[in-house]
């Protein structure tokens, strides 16, 4: 089935970096690993995810950091704004920092992952499916 087109783009702070994405039929959740929070600097990361073919660089990023083999999180070498997220395991999507977006309007939380590290405060999303660690979305 070929997807509808909702295209937005998004960016780094900075500028430098830029990409293009179809977002329908996206799946936006919060991830609450450790990595993501020692990534981020916060206490959880959004992430929007879409089909490879959904997305693409307008122009790419030139950092590149993995903290293990599981997955290579993309980065503006530049400003530090984290980008992507690639997981070995998930070889047909690609994971977009959802706050880079330019417009995230009807860009809805859906799920939350790794809810065991949550930070103590940080409630759950209200009615959104919740996983203590990897939920496969
Ligand atoms: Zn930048
Ligand atoms: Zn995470």
């Amino acid at each position: 089935m070929t997807p509808k087109t909702d295209l937005r783009q998004g960016g780094c702070l900075c500028g430098a970096v830029r990409y293009e994405i179809n977002i329908d039929r996206h799946r936006t959740g919060n991830c609450h690993c450790r990595d993501c929070q020692k990534n981020s600097g916060g206490a959880f990361m959004p992430f929007t995810s879409v089909d490879r073919g959904q997305f693409r660089w307008l122009s790419e990023p030139h950092g590149e950091g993995r903290a293990s083999e599981a997955a290579i999180r993309r980065f503006c070498e530049k400003c530090g704004t984290p980008m992507t997220w690639e997981g070995r395991d998930y070889p047909n999507r690609i994971s977009v920092s959802t706050g880079t977006l330019d417009d995230v309007s009807g860009v809805e939380i859906s799920y939350e992952i790794y809810t065991r590290s949550r930070w103590p405060g940080i409630q759950p999303v209200p009615g959104v499916r919740q996983y203590e660690a990897d939920g496969g979305e």
